[in-house]
């Protein structure tokens, strides 16, 4: 017998999808606040990583009118149709993590606009709106999510140690912050702040104050192509890491992953570090929605180039350009 699922039940399946974890409650939460024009966004967690978390922003608030469609799936006001996604400016566009979020947690919104008298609260149990009143609060939006998968069990047994799951937090934060220098975060967990940065105008002082001492040994090199520009920092022969840790991507704001880029720029490195280390890079790339799909991963972590090998190679290039100027002797490198 094949069976229609219900709507709760497809929430669930596909809230499996985008929030795996705590941890990526925390990345919609924080994206749909850069997209809402935040400046500032602080990250609690009270408790386990799964018992209470809320991200508060100062970004342009829900309308009252707005918030019921707000938790629907596939409603979003990013975009209106697929075309749009060629013109894609915000992190967000399927209208799909409020509704997953919603569908394993209990959520409560506080919310203003700047135009409105006065706020609202609303409360979201199993999917549904269960209260919503008028209150003051500032202009902006706080999220509470609590009692995180407690009604998914299986979800819940799959989850890693605490210590696991908080470190993947202070790690999601630290890794949007990089690549949001207009933006001041705060990780606080039971009033202990994990992780803090401050807007920054220049783009050296952001990385810095995000990765420390480290970039020091790294070289900024920027270029501007014709459909993309590239900012970037490429470590010198004297910085690397047993592990990819410390490689960053964001293209157009965004953290991407992109394995097939880090092997082309680790061979740029072969013969100037260890074999068996890997180069440390921050990638900041700027490139004209039309020239890639963003559409291709439940998370949004991975994209597709129309001019794939040609771009990664023009970085490629830049990485052995950096890494030329950078290099210093160093004997015990030099093949016998
Ligand atoms: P998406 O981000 O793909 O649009 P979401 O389910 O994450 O979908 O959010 C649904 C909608 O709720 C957003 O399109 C936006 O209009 C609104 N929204 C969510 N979070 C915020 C926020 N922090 N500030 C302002 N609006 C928000
Ligand atoms: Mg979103």
């Amino acid at each position: 017998m094949i069976n229609i699922l219900d709507e709760k039940t497809i929430s669930k399946i596909a809230a499996g999808e985008i929030i795996e974890n705590p941890a990526a409650i925390v990345k919609e939460l924080i994206e749909n606040s850069i997209d809402a024009q935040a400046t500032s966004i602080t990250v609690e967690i009270k408790g386990t990583a799964t018992e209470g978390i809320s991200v508060r922003d100062n970004g342009t608030g829900i309308e009252s009118e707005d918030i019921d469609k707000a938790f629907l799936r596939h409603a979003t006001s990013k975009m209106a149709q697929f075309d749009d996604l060629n013109y894609l400016k915000s992190l967000g566009f399927r209208g799909e993590a409020l509704a997953s979020i919603a569908s394993i947690a209990t959520v409560e919104l506080l919310t203003k606009t700047k135009d409105s008298v006065t706020g609202s609260r609303t409360l979201v149990q199993h999917g549904d709106i269960v209260a919503q009143n008028k209150i003051g609060v500032p202009v902006g939006t706080t999220f509470y999510i609590t009692d995180i998968f407690e009604h998914t069990p299986v979800r819940k047994k799959f989850l890693k140690a605490e210590s696991v799951e908080l470190h993947r937090i202070v790690d999601m934060v630290k890794k949007i912050a990089l690549g949001t220098p207009h933006c001041a975060f705060k990780l606080i967990k039971n009033s202990r702040i994990l992780f803090q940065s401050s807007t920054s105008t220049s783009l050296k002082d952001h990385v810095y104050s995000i990765l420390g001492n480290m970039v020091a040994q790294m070289n900024y090199i920027e270029k501007d192509f014709d459909h993309y520009s590239v900012k970037a920092f490429f470590s010198d022969n004297t910085l690397y890491r047993s592990q990819r840790t410390e490689q960053y991507l964001f293209i157009n704001g965004r953290y991407i992953w992109n394995v097939e880029l880090a092997r082309l720029i680790e061979k740029a490195y072969r013969s100037s570090i260890p074999l068996d280390r890997y180069p440390c890079f921050v990638i900041y790339l700027t490139i004209d929605p039309k020239l890639i799909d963003i559409n291709i991963h439940p998370q949004k972590n991975e994209v597709k180039f129309s001019n794939g090998p040609m771009l990664m190679q023009s970085i490629r290039d830049l990485a052995e350009v950096s890494l030329a100027t950078t290099k210093t002797f160093i004997s015990s490198h030099i093949p016998s």
